[in-house]
């Protein structure tokens, strides 16, 4: 076989469907549901492990790893509070932990000033692999490799096809409290008809029999101009207050 052989326009090389010089075809997810990988798991150190190999969507292809949740105590029972966020960022991808990028440390810093002990929770995404795009978008289907990563939205697709991950997460900490910071984690667990804006800080039973509560990804407070950024974190926080009161009157 000669070279020529393998130039596009042969109409029938050897190899055809192994293209050279082309965007090699990506690998089918073949992997079981995340549903089937999660039932065997008995421990969240068992489910992260399993959860670091999962390939039951297409997100895992552009992320750097998987990024599970974590808490200062995540043996049965000692944690309090479950708080749920949208998907890893940039950073999170990169060290493989959720919430240590600027959220993270604004998170961080919300808690302390609700009075809520950090010890005492646990943080989490809904979908736990990093969707983005790259910042030199030149046209549609173009994938390049800008030098920025930009967050991507998940899908109800990709929603779901998380989901086991963190219904499992929520099974194994039973959690006196639920917090969805932003509209995809509310409208996960909440259902679709969950206005972040209209219910935050509202206290309601929902699936799993746990207690929720929802309010703005901390994120959005970091997007907020010079003139609203104040208030957004204030709202914030005000909101965290209400959960702390429910942990306060458990
Ligand atoms: S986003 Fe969730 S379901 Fe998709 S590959 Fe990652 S861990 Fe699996």
């Amino acid at each position: 076989m000669t070279q020529d052989s393998l130039l596009p326009d042969d109409p029938e090389p050897e190899g055809a469907g192994m293209p050279l010089a082309l965007e090699p075809e990506p690998e089918p997810d073949d992997s079981p549901p995340a549903r089937v990988l999660a039932e065997g798991a008995r421990s969240l150190g068992d489910l992260r492990a399993t959860a670091a190999g999962c390939r039951a969507c297409h997100l895992w292809r552009d992320a750097t790893q998987t990024v599970f949740g974590e808490g200062p105590a995540e043996e049965r029972g000692a944690v309090r509070m479950v708080l749920i966020g949208e998907q890893p960022g940039d950073s999170e991808d990169v060290e493989g932990r959720p919430f240590v990028g600027p959220a993270g440390a604004l998170l961080d810093r919300a808690l302390v000033d609700a009075g809520i002990d950090r010890a005492q929770t646990y943080v989490t995404n809904t979908v736990k692999h990093f969707k983005w795009t790259p910042k030199d978008v030149r046209g549609p289907g173009f994938r390049g490799t800008g030098k920025r990563r930009i967050h991507a939205k998940p899908n109800a697709e990709e929603i779901s096809a998380c989901r086991p991950w963190l219904d499992a997460e929520l099974a194994l900490l039973r959690p006196e409290l639920v917090v969805c910071l932003g509209a995809t984690a509310a409208q996960a667990l909440l259902g679709k008809a969950f206005r972040v804006t209209r219910q935050r800080g509202e206290v309601l039973d929902g699936p799993g029999g746990y207690r929720y509560t929802a309010t703005v990804h901390p994120s959005s407070v970091l997007r907020a101009d010079d003139a609203t950024r104040a208030a957004a974190y204030d709202g914030l926080v005000a909101d965290l207050r209400v959960a702390a009161q429910v942990l306060a009157a458990a």
